[in-house]
Parts: structure tokens; C-alpha cells; sequence
């Protein structure tokens, strides 16, 4: 136990041991971060997160297409509007895979 391995937290620089870290399930690679920065990272992540989609998907806008009289301005509105979602779902899903990406690499 006393010459247990150490590693240093990407984070808060501590040097501490593998208890202290998570593990990827996937890789099966120890994290960056130790459990208490990864646990602070996770938390504020999961805030931001949260505030970005209650600012995204404004109630209002989506209303106003379905009140609109004219057919084809109403169609050209809808399509508008599926083709920006389309845009934020593909924006989302690379974002994903570059955060994944960063807390993979790098050991
Ligand atoms: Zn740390």
C-alpha cells in the first residue's frame, strides 16, 4: 500500500491514486480528472446543458408557423424549421464525439 502508484489529476494537479479516479467503461482507461473534479465538471456540464435547451426551443416561434394563413409561406416555415433542427441535431451529435474524443485521449 505504502509505494501504491500515483497519478496526477489533469484537474486540480493533485497526485493521487487509481482509487481516486474513475474508469472508463468503454476503454477501460483511467480519467483524466479525479472522482471530486470530475464529479464539479459533471455538475456544471449538466447546468449549462440545461440552460443552453431552455433557450434554444423558444415556445413562441414554433407557435407562429402553425397560426400562419398562407399555405406555402406555412410550408416554407415548417421546412425552414425542420431543417434547423436537423442542423442542431448534427451539431449536437459532433460535439459529443469531440467531448468523448478529449476524455478519452490523453492519459
Ligand atoms: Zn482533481
Amino acid at each position: 500500500m505504502e509505494n501504491e502508484k500515483t497519478f496526477p489529476c489533469s484537474h486540480c494537479r493533485r497526485l493521487l491514486p487509481a482509487s481516486e479516479f474513475y474508469i472508463n467503461h468503454r476503454t477501460q482507461q483511467r480519467d483524466r480528472y479525479c472522482k471530486s473534479c470530475r464529479q464539479e465538471i459533471n455538475r456544471r456540464n449538466r447546468k449549462r446543458a440545461s440552460i443552453k435547451r431552455t433557450d434554444k426551443f423558444p415556445q413562441e416561434e414554433a407557435h407562429d408557423i402553425f397560426k400562419e394563413e398562407d399555405k406555402v409561406r406555412r410550408l416554407c416555415l415548417i421546412l425552414g424549421a425542420k431543417c434547423v433542427v436537423r442542423e442542431r441535431i448534427r451539431r449536437k451529435r459532433r460535439k459529443q464525439a469531440e467531448d468523448e474524443f478529449n476524455s478519452e485521449d490523453e492519459l
